[in-house]
């Protein structure tokens, strides 16, 4: 079985590498401000810096907030290209710009390391269950030797295209995600204001045409107005901005993916970056008086 290096153990990686450990991998582990504490107690080792995770490890996994922290971990002192070894493979699963993953791929070219874009949708609620969807661009015989791995994280996992396709394609999913949010606050404020109970309204609804994950869990999370992450705003506002400077780049008018990140500017203009996505309602219930 592969060695893996797992860096960053947030809301998703530390369930991610649990997974990993589950399935009988070796894992080694790393996070900035986190003490793995969990994960060594399920076996894992821990390291340093990314460069002696790299040393250690066949396949070397990232799961970081964004493009800057990704850049840092794989380039910066003692990254992950100082250690890796030529024949591993690189998976980054966090959400960064298409445009950065394609140059993450090109520097581990050059070391003779192939290279994954993987990020996921499914949320921690999928982490911890290891249901994520995993969507990937690189080569072929990198996504084959990925596979077993992948599965051990998630359950749909498929093959986009080339370097970049996995988050050109997670773009257009954290669209989605943020519209039907957005859809689903509104909603859940108008039936609230109109004196409509919620739950059977939710309740009815999941039988319909308007059901989704996210009228489930995140219309749940509005009844019971818990905003914990989850998914924390800020994260999601820097997908609307990868989304949108997509949009620019193929001349795609993005109205409502525009319209939603300006809601989530306010809400962190209001200091909830911190907060679960699901908080747009918040938001949708200031705007009518609520
Ligand atoms: P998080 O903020 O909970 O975790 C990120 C972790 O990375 C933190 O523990 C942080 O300490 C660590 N980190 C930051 N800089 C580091 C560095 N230089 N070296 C080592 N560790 C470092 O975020 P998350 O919710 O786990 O999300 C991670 C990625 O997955 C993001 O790109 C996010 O957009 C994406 N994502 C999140 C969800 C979700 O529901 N939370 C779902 C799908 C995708």
């Amino acid at each position: 079985m592969e060695k893996i290096g797992f860096i960053g153990l947030g809301i998703m990686g530390k369930p991610m590498a649990l997974q990993l450990k589950k399935a009988g991998y070796e894992v080694s582990v790393l996070d900035k401000n986190k003490a793995s504490k969990e994960l060594v107690a399920a076996g894992a080792r821990s390291f340093p810096t990314p460069a002696a995770i790299a040393q250690n490890s066949d396949v070397v996994i990232t799961m970081l907030p964004d493009s800057p922290e990704v850049v840092e971990v794989v380039s910066g002192k003692n990254g992950v290209l100082a250690g890796i070894r030529q024949g591993a493979l690189f998976i980054d699963m966090s959400t960064i710009a298409p445009a950065t993953a394609r140059n993450v791929y090109a520097w581990m070219q050059e070391k003779g390391v192939e290279a994954l874009d993987a990020p996921v949708s499914g949320g921690q609620t999928g982490a911890e269950a290891g249901t994520l969807s995993i969507m990937a661009g690189g080569a072929d015989p990198a996504f084959q030797r990925a596979l077993p791995l992948l599965q051990t994280m998630g359950k749909n996992i498929v093959h986009i295209g080339g370097p970049g396709a996995g988050q050109m394609t997670k773009a257009c999913n954290q669209m989605i995600v943020g519209m039907t949010i957005q859809a689903v606050a509104e909603a859940f404020t108008l039936a609230r204001k109109a004196g409509v109970d919620l739950e059977k309204m939710r309740e009815a609804l999941l039988g319909g045409f308007a059901q989704s994950r996210i009228l489930d869990l995140h219309g749940q999370r509005i009844i019971d107005r818990n905003f914990s992450p989850g998914f924390k705003i800020k994260l999601h506002r820097k997908d609307m901005n990868i989304a949108l400077a997509a949009g620019k780049e193929f001349a795609v008018p993005l109205y409502g993916t525009a319209q939603v990140a300006a809601h989530m500017d306010a809400l962190l203009a209001q200091g909830k970056g911190e907060s679960d996505h699901s908080a747009i309602a918040l938001l949708m219930e200031q705007l009518a008086g609520l």
